[in-house]
């Protein structure tokens, strides 16, 4: 049966993996969070102190680093493990969530990163989300998907998200960070967050996750 690459891109905390992760589930896909991958390599500069604005220091720090997605089979997902330690949780941290949109404006973290996504989907039958999979790392996926929602109603899912992990935060810090990183990532000078000229619009502002997973489904058979 033919196989298809499905891109998800969009704002910060539109519900882009709950989606993604439903397609790739429905259909025998492979999903791959890209966005996790960015936030592990700034949880690993962080925690080694590496100074992101030396190139030389960025190469050699991305040398040590080793990433890999692994399927659990509790959680039913594939988790991301740096350097063989499981960050799945670790990464969703609001301290790497500060960070990360910076960490991934460098030119040499997203080669790093875009090449090994690349070479996870030469096979297809995988659904990625992130901000630039439709645009740079999979220029010739058959679907393409752009998501968006309002502001509120994304800082009010992320929030929930985060504060089940952590009470201590706050919906304002959760909003600044939402607004700061959509900022950074539409205006980095690589690969910055834009819709592809042929991706699809998704606004999910008012629908369910069956009503998406259903317009996404119909989009896919429609490609198949
Ligand atoms: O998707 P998620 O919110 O986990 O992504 C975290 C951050 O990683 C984004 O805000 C963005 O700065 C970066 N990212 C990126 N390109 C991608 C995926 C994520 O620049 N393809």
């Amino acid at each position: 049966m033919k196989k298809i690459i499905v891109t998800i891109d969009g704002w910060s905390s539109c519900g882009k993996s709950t989606l993604a992760k439903q397609l790739a589930k429905s259909l025998g896909y492979v999903y791959i969070d890209s966005g996790a991958m960015y936030r592990a390599i700034t949880l690993y500069f962080l925690r080694n102190h590496i100074d992101w604005t030396e190139k030389n220091a960025v190469d050699e720090a991305l040398d040590n680093v080793n990433l890999h997605f692994i399927y659990n089979n509790k959680s039913l997902h594939s988790e991301m493990h740096l350097n063989e330690e499981n960050v799945e949780y670790l990464i969703r941290d609001l301290v790497v969530a500060e960070k990360v949109s910076e960490v991934a404006t460098i030119a040499q973290v997203r080669t790093f990163a875009v090449a090994q996504q690349q070479k996870m989907g030469s096979e297809k039958g995988i659904v990625m989300d992130g901000r630039d999979i439709g645009t740079t790392v999979f220029p010739d996926a058959e679907l393409k998907i752009f998501m968006t929602a309002d502001i509120l109603v994304r800082v009010e899912r992320r929030f929930k998200e985060m504060y089940e992990k952590n009470p201590n935060v706050s919906i304002e810090e959760v909003k600044n960070n939402l607004e700061m990183r959509d900022y950074i990532d539409s205006n980095r000078e690589v690969s910055p967050l834009r819709m592809a000229e042929d991706a699809i619009l998704l606004n999910n502002t008012q629908l369910t996750m069956e009503e998406q997973l259903d317009f996404a489904l119909k989009l896919v058979a429609k490609k198949l």
